[in-house]
């Protein structure tokens, strides 16, 4: 797409107004490029007290043009530009498309966070509400579910521990590769026979970051075990881990112990038991859809039996609570199958369910065809994704996470829910930043948060296993425990 930003406004929030008419694009100002990209050309200037932004598409032999006019003072300057722009851009953009996205100008990833910070000042659910569909042009029922979550996530982050943590394990490894997957993950025999090699270097790891948070008088609430596939990991491999886990995380403040066993063909009885006896309290068996044919395509390996079958043992083997994730937009899937889909998924009563909607990354197998995927995709996967709610809230679940991704058909959300007390804590404290993360293995993040909450910082460890593996241990912990002490000493 051929972008021409002038004025005030910043060019990363107008590639995320772009992508909301015109997902999956990529950005430039080549005009010679392709003649066939759409165009956007966005001005954004201040007269007499007020930021006016005028905004220009074209695409497929057509134009239109925006022009809004937002009143601002000083302090309020920079939101009164973006509002102008991005009123502009929804004008423009539904003349030209007839989109009109269902999150209005509220862009970003946590779309929860004004809502919080607007309920914690004091104003109503109803008054957010409306200010969200008025300022921010966010439709009726998508405020209302922001502002449920929004109250949900208040109440349980106001009983946070200021000097509580959560602790993140990345298990970057699956049995095989799915085609939607943008994660890395490593699925090769010749890459899976590393595994034994990460797992003593990823305990040592564990064994350091626990070191350093006793160090800094933090304790731990949360550990969640993610991928790739945690249960890729053999029963003895997952004995090692989870062993050294709880050796050294302190039993009486841990609240919640999540580990992903994502792929049902990888969970059996005997991992399941070791989860229990080492006190896993919830894990996601996910299915994403039950279509078999789906299944097949996408290269998931299980069928919907398979699914059922994990389910079962998951239960009997009295894990605490049982999260299901669902995919809306899955190529060739529609409507039909997916509410198919969601109801069996309900009747089963996973504790917990996860909606997410379908996200083309680059690195995704089918990432070349993505704009046919939007274009296909569109009315129908916003359908899956209403039912999906609406059938959830039915069954007497509630939302209480939300996020969004770049390139997800409509701008679409991703949505936890939980019957209610069963609540995924990591999932709330991680996407509402409360506490630090601290994250080992390949590819982890950890994200260091300030006791006011205001500064975070973030250490990324070697993105790939043979990076992580290869490296000098001592090197990389040493920075790393450098980071997180000077960190704690200027924000503490
Ligand atoms: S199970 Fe998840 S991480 Fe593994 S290949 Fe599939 S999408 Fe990727």
């Amino acid at each position: 797409m051929k972008l021409q930003v002038s004025g005030n406004i910043n060019e990363y929030y107008v590639q995320t107004l772009c992508m909301l008419f015109f997902p999956g694009s990529k950005f430039s100002k080549n005009e010679k490029e392709d003649p066939f990209a759409p165009c956007a050309d966005v001005c954004v200037e201040n007269r007499e007290a007020c930021a006016i932004a005028t905004v220009t598409l074209s695409h497929a032999g057509r134009t239109a043009t925006a022009t809004h006019k937002e009143p601002c003072d000083g302090a309020e300057k920079v939101s009164a530009e973006r509002i102008a722009c991005g009123k502009a851009f929804l004008e423009a953009g539904k003349a030209l498309t007839g989109i009109t996205p269902s999150w209005g100008i509220l862009t970003g990833v946590r779309p929860a966070k004004l809502a919080i910070d607007s309920l914690t000042r004091g104003k109503s659910k109803q008054e957010v509400r409306s200010f969200l569909a008025r300022e921010y042009l966010v439709n009726p029922k998508k405020a209302a579910l922001v502002t449920d979550i929004a109250e949900t996530e208040k109440r349980i982050l106001s009983g946070v521990d200021k000097r509580s943590c959560s602790l993140y394990i990345s298990i970057p490894f699956c049995p095989s590769r799915c085609s939607y997957c943008s994660f890395v993950s490593f699925t090769s025999a010749k890459l899976l026979g590393l595994l034994d090699s990460y797992l003593v270097r990823l305990c040592q790891d564990i064994e350091n970051i626990a070191g350093i948070i006793k160090h800094l008088g933090l304790s731990v609430s949360t550990v969640y075990i993610g991928g790739g596939t945690p249960t890729t990991l053999d029963e003895k491999q997952l004995e090692q881990l989870l062993k050294t886990l709880t050796s050294l995380v302190d039993p009486d403040s841990l609240q919640e112990f999540t580990l992903e066993a994502g792929r049902p063909d990888t969970v059996n009885e005997e991992k399941l038991k070791i989860m229990k006896a080492y006190g896993v309290s919830r894990v996601s068996i996910n299915t994403q859809t039950l279509n078999d044919d789906v299944l097949e395509s996408i290269g998931r390996k299980h069928t919907a039996a398979d699914f059922f079958r994990a389910f079962d043992m998951a239960r009997n083997a009295q894990i605490k609570h049982i999260n299901t994730d669902l995919i809306a937009g899955l190529p060739g899937e529609g409507f039909g199958s997916f509410s198919e889909s969601i109801d069996a998924v309900i009747r089963l009563r996973p504790d917990n369910l996860t909606f997410h909607t379908l996200c083309i990354k680059n690195a995704a197998d089918f990432a070349h065809n993505k704009n046919r995927l939007y274009m296909n995709t569109f009315s129908e996967t916003s359908k899956c994704v209403d039912y999906s709610q609406l059938s959830a809230k039915n069954a007497g679940y509630v939302p209480y996470y939300i996020y969004r991704q770049k390139n997800t058909v409509d701008n679409l959300e991703n949505v936890g829910f939980a019957l209610p007390g069963t609540e995924g804590l990591y999932n709330i404290y991680m996407m509402e930043e409360i506490h630090s993360i601290f994250a080992v293995g390949a590819g982890a993040v950890s994200k260091m948060v300030s006791r006011s909450g205001e500064k975070i910082e973030r250490i990324f460890e070697y993105k790939y296993p043979y990076e992580y593996l290869a490296a000098p241990d001592g090197a990389k912990n040493l920075e790393k425990v450098k980071k997180i002490e000077a960190f704690y000493q200027t924000t503490w």
